[in-house]
């Protein structure tokens, strides 16, 4: 069963990549851009983990937790908040919330704290950390890729690469795109890495395979394939 998150969040594109990401390990995501909003939703539906900023229109992520606790929903709530607000965090431990996260942050920080308060809270742990694929199977904690049941042993640049392109399957990711999320530099800088890397990953992935999954496609990048329809 996927764990059930409500997000509450008044900045959209905040909120919307949260939900992207918490989906991408399998969440079943609900968003709530407005305090009052998401408080309703929080007592009307059962979640496993309530994530809610501080500030909000209309009523406050403090507010809510308080809110919440007195009316006795106990749905563990993470609280997220700037930097320079650390004074919420104490405030919000006093109003209920079990833990906090301060902005910015990445997804798996958030993941890591869901797991954790999940695991305290004694309810369903998340599920493994895994990307599948029609062929392909990656354990992302593990770090292992296993194709048809074989396993392929790759580095650490190799293994980016590919969760990269599976993560945007069905998509042509530029190069730039690669270099700057698996190399961490511009691509103008003139090498042709990332060639060599796609043909690395392309020997251990695809070769001896009669479907290939590593697509070329010509001016705009590599795109990853592993749908009969889109093949
Ligand atoms: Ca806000």
């Amino acid at each position: 069963m996927n764990t059930k998150v409500l997000i509450i969040e008044d900045e959209p594109k905040t909120a919307q990549s949260l939900k992207q990401g918490l989906e991408d390990y399998h969440c079943e995501v609900v968003l709530a851009y407005e305090g009052y909003y998401g408080l309703r939703l929080a007592k009307e539906i059962k979640f496993d983990v309530i994530v809610t900023d501080v500030i909000l229109p209309h009523i406050n992520g403090i507010d809510i937790c308080k809110e919440l606790r007195a009316s006795g929903v106990h749905t563990p709530i993470i609280i997220l908040t700037a930097l320079s607000n650390t004074d919420d965090v104490v405030t919000g431990f006093d109003a209920g919330a079990d833990d906090y996260l301060t902005k910015p942050f990445e997804i798996k920080e958030l993941i890591a704290r869901i797991r954790a308060l999940l695991k305290r809270t004694g309810l369903s742990p998340l599920p493994p950390n895994i990307l599948k694929t029609r062929e392909l199977e990656i354990n992302l904690d593990r770090k292992t890729v296993y194709r048809s049941g074989q396993r392929i042993d790759l580095t650490p640049k190799e293994f980016s690469l590919l969760e990269l392109l599976v993560r945007n399957k069905g998509r042509a990711v530029s190069k730039a795109d690669i270099a700057g999320k698996v190399w961490d530099i511009d691509f103008d800088t003139g090498t042709n890495v990332i060639e060599v890397y796609v043909n690395y990953l392309r020997k251990k992935v695809d070769k001896g395979f009669d479907k290939k999954l590593i697509h070329t496609q010509f001016g705009m990048g590599y795109v990853f394939i592993d749908d009969e329809v889109e093949a």
